[in-house]
């Protein structure tokens, strides 16, 4: 069974159509992107996944589960999120904002601080500089890193991405795209990802889908779309 399914979704804000009729499967360990122009639906279809959002008509579900039958807190926790502005607790250190959901979780403090280790040397904040440092204390670059540490750390099934690099200048963004394309954790997480950048759409997809005022555009592969000027 797919990690994510999608059947006939649909939202209104009022007479506006935001998504109309999208349907989509994402296997797992698979990356999707939602791509498109800002308005055309990404952040609404994304934020349906994890219940931000709730649909007019059509249903998800996640490893066989609709979502529709979790509380939304409880869905929320076993689903990493990222968006644009971070959105890290400032008074809490880098390490706190890591632990946070494994701690909500009941995780062991030896294993979250294990954890907390590992995901932030991985993502290149070596934990004896950053650990105790605040949120403020850091670049733009490195607050968008903690944010992936802090998804990615009580191992999700699925983590969402809402534009995760979009605050970033573009040397930063291609650097850490890169990375975040080599990142085991990512790898073997099924990812959807927001953006309206076709180059970032490219390097990370595995399926991408086309959005165009909230209808599914086109969906595929990076190399089988046809992308039109
Ligand atoms: P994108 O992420 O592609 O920029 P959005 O999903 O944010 O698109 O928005 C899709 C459309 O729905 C836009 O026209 C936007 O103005 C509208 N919209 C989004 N959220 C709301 C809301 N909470 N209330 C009313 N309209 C909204
Ligand atoms: P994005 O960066 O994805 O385009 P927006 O800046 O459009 O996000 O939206 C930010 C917030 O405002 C979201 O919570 C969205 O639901 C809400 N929003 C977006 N468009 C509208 C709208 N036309 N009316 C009311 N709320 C909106």
């Amino acid at each position: 069974e797919p990690a994510i399914e999608v059947r006939n979704l649909t939202k209104r804000y009022g007479s506006h159509t935001a998504v109309q009729d999208v349907s989509f499967r994402v296997e797992a360990g698979e990356t999707l992107v939602l791509l498109g122009p800002s308005g055309c639906g990404k952040t609404t279809l994304l934020r349906m996944l994890n219940r931000l959002v709730e649909p007019d008509s059509g249903v998800v579900l996640i490893n066989g589960q609709h979502v529709r039958s979790q509380p939304p807190e409880l869905l929320r926790r076993g689903i990493g999120y990222v968006i644009q502005q971070v959105g890290l607790l400032p008074h809490y250190t880098v390490a706190e904002n890591v632990a946070v959901v494994p701690q909500l979780l009941g995780y062991a403090p030896a294993i979250i601080a294990a954890r907390t280790a590992e995901l932030l040397n991985r993502l290149h904040l070596p934990p004896e500089r950053f650990a105790g440092q605040c949120p403020s204390q850091l670049s733009g670059g490195q607050q968008q890193r903690v944010g992936l540490a802090r998804a990615l750390a009580a191992d999700p099934p699925v983590v969402l991405l809402d534009e995760p690099f979009g605050a970033l200048d573009p040397i930063t963004r291609a650097s850490i795209r890169r990375e975040f394309r080599e990142l085991p954790e990512l790898r073997r997480t099924t990812v959807v990802l927001v953006t309206h950048d076709v180059t970032e759409a490219f390097e990370l997809a595995d399926q991408i889908l086309l959005l165009d005022a909230g209808r599914v555009q086109q969906l595929g592969p990076p190399r089988e779309l046809l992308l039109r000027p």
